[in-house]
């Protein structure tokens, strides 16, 4: 059950391990982004540009894209499946479970799993579903959900890991990498064995060949797609793109964004069951295309830019906000900015619609994303729907809220109010103290803010500066 933003803001912005853990983290990524981007790559924006060009161009023709999908992977022996909703998604892999008399299965890194809820779904049916990525392992095993799309566990440090493992595998009591990864390594061995199905996810469809791309750098991905006698694939149906060519573009920019490395350790490339005469493989291979509201995306003129999203997750890592409050803080499967984005989309705005006010609309996420979409733009064309301002699904707007934006917008918009207003703001902090006693909505607000004094004569220097006129 989610429990009110501002609570859970509240107890992770005091988490002083977790920030130290994320802050680490994330200044490791972004270093090795720029790192490799300088040293390997001599267009980078002109990659991006084509990416965004291919992707565009998959999407606008996606209805023909899925058909010759299905098509030319039916040709070379890929069973499809469509699937509509989260729950039809996880109904077909529970019924294959059930057909083939199938208790458990073993899972390579996949976010569609999580966004159709399928481990829970499938341990109230009474199987088992089981995280071979070491990230998701550590998660599994410790009750939690991921806090990013790309490493799930960048929260935990390994003297955290090291405990969770002597607790919930009774290992020795490690904390060195090479130690903490043998003991998984073990363990997920010996599940390994005598292993019927594996499921992965997918990052690119390839229409004109009707195969599929996965990339990773365990190799635990690869267990699950050919160590077993059945695989079973969850692709979101906007992975789907036009090409081999295309889905190598894409490649190219999203391990550098992810985590800075040139190539990805593992490319699995799959395009068809074992054939006859070759010794491994599996003897089935399903992919199941879901939908899940991503058709409603397509059609809105701005929110189908998000349908571009390879899950680099490089919003996250360069978001000021992201490594203050962590993952979590989102309540969704989604967190950072292109959380803010996909999550209202895909799961209603009714449930995900505060989390929009997390951005600070700073704009690095849309500098940063590899393919070009325009986040920052985005959320605050969410913040509008959310206050009524537009059509959106499940908006109940929130009067207050649409009141005080529309007197905002009024201050906003006029140089001299605003002028007016920014430079006297900080000779109201004993107002807002006293009225956070009485009124919840400025006790909301001023937890973590005041009303800053800002000097008059900063607008008058940019005018000299700029040149340009203030009024
Ligand atoms: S929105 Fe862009 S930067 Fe964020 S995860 Fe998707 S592709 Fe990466």
């Amino acid at each position: 059950m989610k429990v009110a933003h501002e609570e859970i803001v509240d107890i992770k912005i005091h988490d002083t391990q977790m920030r130290e853990n994320l802050k680490s983290a994330m200044h490791t990524l972004q270093k090795n982004r720029l790192r490799v981007i300088d040293e390997k790559f001599n267009d980078w924006q002109g990659l991006r540009f084509k990416a965004k060009q291919a992707k565009n161009s998959a999407l606008s023709s996606l209805y023909d894209r899925l058909l010759e999908f299905e098509k030319n992977a039916s040709k070379n022996g890929i069973k499809v499946h469509w699937a509509n909703s989260d729950i039809n998604a996880c109904e077909i892999i529970y019924n294959l479970m059930i057909e083939k008399k199938i208790s458990k299965i073993l899972k390579g890194k996949s976010m569609a799993s999580e966004e159709i809820g399928l481990n829970h779904y499938l341990e109230a049916k009474g199987v088992k579903a089981i995280e071979t990525d070491l990230g998701e392992l550590i998660l599994q095993l410790n009750n939690e959900t991921p806090v990013h799309i790309v490493v799930p566990a960048i929260h935990k440090n390994r003297y955290e890991v090291g405990k969770i493992f002597k607790e919930k595998l009774g290992a020795n009591l490690e904390n060195e990498p090479e130690k903490l990864n043998a003991i998984a390594r073990k363990h997920l061995r010996s599940e390994f064995e005598g292993l019927k199905m594996g499921l992965s996810g997918v990052n690119f469809a390839m229409s004109k060949e009707g195969a599929f791309w996965l990339i990773e750098n365990e190799g635990n991905g690869r267990m699950c797609t050919t160590a077993c006698d059945i695989h079973v694939a969850l692709c979101g149906i906007e992975k789907v793109m036009e090409s081999f060519e295309d889905a190598a573009t894409m490649v190219s920019l999203l391990t550098p964004s992810a985590t800075g490395q040139f190539i990805p350790t593992y490319n699995n490339i799959i395009s068809s069951p074992r054939k006859e005469g070759e010794l491994d493989g599996p003897k089935e291979v399903h992919i199941i295309l879901f939908d899940h509201n991503r058709s409603k995306m397509l059609n809105d003129k701005d929110y189908y830019e998000a349908l571009r999203c390879i899950r680099c997750g490089a919003c996250m890592n360069f978001c000021p906000v992201y490594d203050k409050i962590g993952g979590h803080t989102y309540q969704s499967v989604y967190p950072g900015p292109i959380g803010e984005v996909i999550s209202p989309n895909l799961f209603g705005m009714k449930e995900n619609g505060d989390i929009l006010s997390f951005c600070s609309l700073c704009g690095r996420c849309s500098e940063v994303c590899p393919v070009k979409i325009p986040l920052a733009d985005l959320i605050r064309k969410l913040r509008a729907a959310k206050i009524g301002q537009g059509s959106f699904g499940d908006i109940n707007p929130n009067k207050t809220e649409a009141i005080a934006f529309k007197a905002f917008e009024k201050i906003a918009t006029s140089p001299k109010i605003w002028n007016l207003t920014i430079s006297n703001l900080h000779k109201f902090n004993w107002l807002l103290q006293k009225g956070k006693k009485s009124l919840p909505l400025i006790k909301k607000w001023s937890v973590y803010r005041n009303l800053p004094q800002v000097k008059y004569d900063i607008y008058e220097e940019l005018e000299k500066i700029q040149g340009v006129s203030c009024e």
